[in-house]
């Protein structure tokens, strides 16, 4: 599949392989769908013509990619779906639906040699963290960040016992309410999907804005994915920070309402990432580089809101979100019933999961600032060290390979205006005012109130 010279030959191999992935899909809709989707012809071409130049052949055509079904995972799914992989020679890309983060960091240990996966969706920094053997038992598995998947998408969800409190995306007077609960013993309990990462930092983040301490006036816990809904209505946990569609899912299932959207907290926000293995990426830099081209290919297809329906009957299928198309479509439409008291609605495309750009530019691009504010993050609330910040340079520039994303941005054709010059996006500026200067993450971590650090 890798010797085709000319472009008249590789035309030819494109068409050849979409008329085999017709009746391989028709074979797979009368079975029934495996876990993972990992043959290559499921992926209809989209009528893509390869633009597989020569040498720049990729030197395997399979990779095993982890995702968590949430809207971070649309352009790994779509990339595979629409052909996008396999226009650039990646023609057996297996995405593997995780059980949890957990198991997505036990897998990437294990490696697809082992078993596992290659790599895959990443909340930030646990490529950091596995890189370092900080959460995989100090067994260090170093990582490569090749790109950003998505901007925005994520929110924090209150359980209903708490609607008409005044809990909305600025608390605060409402700190005495969350010491008060703490005090008479029934703390209130926040969770998320996995602890020292992204939804624990935007909770985090959002509650000490509030004048909310929330190692010291709060209970937060980590609930795995599949318990989530189910512990909301049950009245186990009083607020849920993760991924659409869960939040609107919640606000639809009656049993809670969203406080706050993280496009609110932080408009244009660093979240989820793709990083592969270093071991990976040093054998096969030519596939590295053919997997980018394709998730940039489908970060531009899914900013397309012509494309957001098609997207959501894609992403509903049962080998992927096993959900049903409306709960998608909504909040990828922008369009969130927050479903608290004051029945606020948000209408606004600028503040649903973007792919590719944003108001800040690009969303694919992996910033070495973004690294840089996740670590410092961590610092804040005591998960790594003060002085990670003193290392933080060399560690990034270890495990951050923007260069790679250019490479491939300019190989796939990007307009150089779509690739940005910097590796600093610059100053940051959050909902409550505070800015963080990549510069200077130490003034940042002086002007915070609520700090553990
Ligand atoms: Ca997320």
């Amino acid at each position: 599949m890798t010797q085709f010279s000319n472009y008249s030959r590789r035309k030819f191999l494109v068409a050849a392989t979409a008329t085999t992935a017709t009746s391989i899909l028709l074979k797979g809709c009368t079975g029934n769908p495996p876990d993972s989707t990992t043959d290559a012809a499921s992926s209809p071409a989209a009528g893509a013509t390869s633009t597989v130049a020569p040498g720049q052949e990729p030197e395997v055509t399979t990779v095993k990619l982890g995702y968590l079904p949430i809207v971070e995972a649309g352009a790994l799914i779509i990339a595979k779906e629409k052909g996008f992989f396999a226009k650039y020679g990646m023609t057996d890309v297996s995405i593997d639906k995780q059980a949890s983060w957990g198991a997505a960091r036990d897998n990437v240990k294990l490696g697809a040699s082992g078993g596992g996966i290659d790599g895959g969706q990443w909340q930030m920094p646990m490529p950091y963290l596995i890189t370092e053997g900080i959460i995989t038992d100090n067994v260090k598995v170093p990582m490569f960040v090749l790109c950003q998947l998505n901007t925005q998408g994520n929110g924090i969800a209150i359980a209903n016992k708490h609607k008409g409190k005044g809990i909305g995306l600025k608390l605060q007077d409402k700190a005495s309410f969350f010491k008060q609960l703490k005090s008479s013993g029934t703390p209130f309990k926040a969770a998320y999907t996995f602890p020292k990462a992204n939804q624990d930092f935007w909770i985090r983040y959002w509650l000490a804005a509030g004048g909310v301490d929330p190692d010291a006036d709060v209970e937060l816990l980590t609930v795995p994915t599949a318990q989530t809904v189910a512990d909301m209505k049950r009245g186990a946990m009083d607020a849920f920070s993760t991924g659409d569609p869960w939040p609107y899912r919640i606000v639809s299932d009656g049993s809670g309402f969203l406080a706050a959207l993280t496009s609110e907290i932080w408009k244009s926000h660093p979240e989820e990432y793709l990083a592969l293995r270093q071991d990976w990426v040093k054998q096969n830099p030519k596939a590295t580089k053919a997997i980018l081209k394709g998730v940039m290919e489908a970060q531009q297809w899914c900013d397309d809101f012509n494309n957001r329906k098609e997207m959501a009957s894609i992403l509903a299928k049962r080998e992927y979100f096993a959900l049903s198309e409306e709960i998608l479509l909504a909040p990828l439409m922008g369009k969130y019933n927050m479903g608290d008291s004051d029945n606020r609605v948000v209408d606004d495309k600028s503040l649903a999961v973007l792919y590719w750009k944003d108001s800040k530019g690009s969303v694919s691009y992996p910033y070495k600032s973004h690294d840089l504010w996740f670590l410092t993050e961590s610092v804040r609330w005591g998960f790594l060290p003060k002085d990670t910040l003193s290392n933080a340079k060399a560690l990034i520039d270890q495990v951050n390979r923007e260069d790679l994303w250019r490479e491939a941005a300019q190989e796939a054709g990007i307009a150089a205006a779509d690739i940005p010059t910097s590796t600093s996006r610059g100053v940051e500026e959050f909902f409550d005012g505070i800015k963080f200067d990549p510069e200077n993450p130490k003034a940042y971590l002086d002007s915070l109130k609520i700090k553990k650090v």
